[in-house]
């Protein structure tokens, strides 16, 4: 059963003016050659008088290299290796439209701290379209050009749009309540089904015939998502997103009266923030929130854990991954660990050693792990 490793990529951004303001020195270099990484220790933290136990905490700071499919410089427009949104399409979006078209399920997704990228990676902004819209306006191009040259092929689309806040799935694609007290039953639930594996129950799933209405949907989900702000960062969002297109082919062959059907999803994550809730200083409820998205993002790493080294806990045996601890990784199961080919893009800060260490870190381990992808192809007559 040939398989593939999931595809593993880094994103440094560019500085914020917030940044730029405390005079942010840049801990991240890129080799464009090898696709190295490498992560610098800050320049102050080997000056002037500190306690004992600081210089003890400053031994273990020292420069790390990783290395990754790739390595996206985004930190300064003007250097030569500088990558843009569309760059990253054309590198690694593209690559996975064309696997869908095979009749592949992918998935994508945007780990990193809180303002290291994830929403500018995946979503982008009006001027600088991310991943998604340029996903969706690549399909359409490529479906309005089949659809002119071959008459005998055709296509669905459908997309779902939903968020897991708190452990609680929301459907993004419905406006929220604004009673409050009518919350409750709009959580939807898992269900599991032999075939599909896991799925959101009575999730809204929208036929769309143009990149327009797509885009529509997109935005208006984007405006459901549960944002609430924290110090870190005004618009931080504490909820993972997941948008999903499915895409199905219908093919007639006229000669032999064969109609062939491919069905393909395509999954792109923006998860919330990877910091350690104690280094946004949050507190009551918000400290809840974290520790429940938390517990989220610490299963999606024993997830991982376990899918890099199947054998380790455990002698000889499968080994358990325990995907139905959190919300996500039961929803995610498939991409992480079964039929697709996935992607994870690790989005660092570029002045932020201990949080883009433990990004880079996740990341290495991320590239272990391989799936067992298969084309979704069936013969209808
Ligand atoms: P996250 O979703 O990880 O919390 P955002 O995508 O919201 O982070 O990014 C935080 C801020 O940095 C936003 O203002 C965003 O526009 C900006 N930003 C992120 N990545 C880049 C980039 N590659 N180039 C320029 N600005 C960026
Ligand atoms: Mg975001």
């Amino acid at each position: 059963n040939a398989g593939a490793n999931v595809k593993v990529v880094v994103r440094v951004r560019a500085f914020l003016p917030r940044e730029i303001k405390r005079n942010a020195e840049c801990l991240i270099e890129m080799d464009p050659e090898s696709q190295t990484t490498t992560l610098h220790p800050p320049s102050s933290s080997s000056s002037s008088s500190s306690s004992s136990s600081e210089r003890k905490s400053r031994k273990i700071l020292e420069s790390k290299s990783f290395t990754f499919d790739h390595s996206y410089y985004s930190h300064n427009p003007s250097s030569p290796h500088y990558a843009t949104q569309a760059h990253i399409y054309d590198t690694l979006g593209e690559e996975f439209l064309d696997h869908n078209f095979e009749g592949y399920h992918t998935c994508i997704f945007a780990y990193g701290q809180t303002g290291s990228g994830k929403s500018y990676t995946m979503m982008g902004t009006p001027s600088q379209p991310g991943l998604i819209p340029r996903t969706c306006e690549d399909l359409f191009e490529r479906i309005h050009e089949a659809q002119r040259e071959m008459p005998n092929i055709s296509y669905k689309v459908k997309v779902s749009y939903f968020e897991v806040y708190n452990e609680h799935v929301r459907d993004l694609l419905v406006a929220p309540k604004v009673d409050a007290a009518a919350t409750g039953p709009y959580y939807l639930k898992i269900r599991e089904s032999p075939t599909e594996g896991p799925y959101v129950k009575d999730l809204t799933e929208v036929g769309v015939g143009s990149l327009d209405e797509i885009l529509r949907l997109m935005r208006a989900g984007d405006g459901n998502r549960t944002v609430a702000s924290t110090r870190m960062n005004d618009t931080s969002s504490r909820s993972h997103a997941v948008f999903t297109i499915m895409l199905k082919q219908v093919y007639h062959d006229f000669e032999t009266d064969q109609t062939t059907e491919r069905s393909s999803r395509i999954r792109l994550v923006d998860l919330a923030g990877s910091e350690r809730a104690k280094s946004t200083e949050a507190t009551g409820v918000r400290l809840r929130e974290g520790s429940n998205i938390n517990k989220s993002l610490t299963t999606l790493g024993r997830v991982i854990a376990a899918l890099a080294d199947p054998k380790k806990n455990n002698r000889g045996g499968t080994s358990v991954v325990p995907y139905r601890d959190s919300i996500l990784t039961w929803l995610l199961k498939d991409s992480l660990g079964g039929n697709s080919k996935t992607a994870m893009i690790a989005c660092v800060s570029p002045g932020d050693y201990e949080e883009t260490l433990s990004t880079l870190r996740y990341a290495d381990q991320a590239k272990r792990i391989r799936t067992r992808a298969v084309v979704n192809q069936d013969m209808m007559s």
